[in-house]
């Protein structure tokens, strides 16, 4: 049976993950230290499936029951799921039921809500904090935090039994140079891995900037419309 949609995006995988290992071998790192997570959100369950069948193993969803949702209908597939999108404290236990690694911890609270979460699961979720790139526009809603309390936050999640601190995110301010943003976001990661020597993930780079974040030190790239194709206006 032909199926277009899967060998489109077959296709676009290829020149992503082309772009990934170029860009890796400009800046002297190796292609493999450099995680791929392809952002489904909007996208159907059938996406996902296509694209585990040709070779994506790690996925990222920025809403709550969306998350829940794919989780609960692939649960037969091998993958693991990221979270990348901003927790309400009184939902961050739904979050520790199917997240891998959730990149968008900002918050105290949301540390300590997704222990409580975690452990009630006996699960242990890997974390990363999230921190505000573009402190003068807090109205665009990308949340995290601001680098003066990355080590309140990280501190928390160092505390928590059922979560493991495992490095910081950042989503580059829109319409801006990523490259500044990236700088100061690897100068972050930097910092907190001294304090905390196994941080070292740093999740940074979409569809229109990877190359600059893997540039800058990223480990994980969070891509979607170079695959999946455009979304819907603010998603
Ligand atoms: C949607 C989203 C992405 C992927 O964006 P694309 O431009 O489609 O690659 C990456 N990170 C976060 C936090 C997102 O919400």
């Amino acid at each position: 049976m032909t199926d277009a949609r899967r060998d489109e995006l077959a296709e676009r995988l290829v020149l992503v993950r082309d772009r990934i290992a170029r860009s890796a071998e400009r800046c002297g790192r190796s292609p493999e230290d450099v995680t791929l997570v392809v952002v489904t959100k909007t996208w159907p369950s059938d996406d996902v499936r296509r694209l585990c069948d040709i070779g994506v193993s790690d996925f990222g969803e920025n809403r709550l029951q969306e998350a829940e949702r794919k989780a609960a209908e692939l649960r037969d597939l091998p993958i693991s799921w990221h979270f990348i999108g901003q927790i309400q404290s009184n939902k961050a236990h739904r979050v520790a039921k199917f997240a891998s690694l959730v990149h968008s911890v900002d918050s105290v609270k949301v540390a300590t809500r997704l222990d409580g979460g975690a452990e009630r699961e006996g699960r242990s979720v890997d974390c990363l904090v999230q921190l505000n790139l573009d402190p003068g526009d807090r109205a665009a809603g990308r949340g995290g935090v601001r680098s003066v309390s990355l080590e309140d936050v990280a501190s928390a999640v160092e505390a928590a039994p059922a979560l493991r601190l495992a490095g910081v995110m950042g989503v580059a301010p829109l319409r801006a140079d990523p490259v500044g943003a990236y700088r100061q976001l690897a100068a972050d990661a930097k910092r907190l891995q001294a304090l905390h020597p196994r941080a070292r993930l740093l999740s940074a780079g979409m569809s229109g900037d990877f190359e600059a974040a893997i540039e800058s030190g990223a480990t994980h790239v969070r891509v979607g419309s170079a695959i999946l194709g455009e979304r819907p206006p603010n998603r």
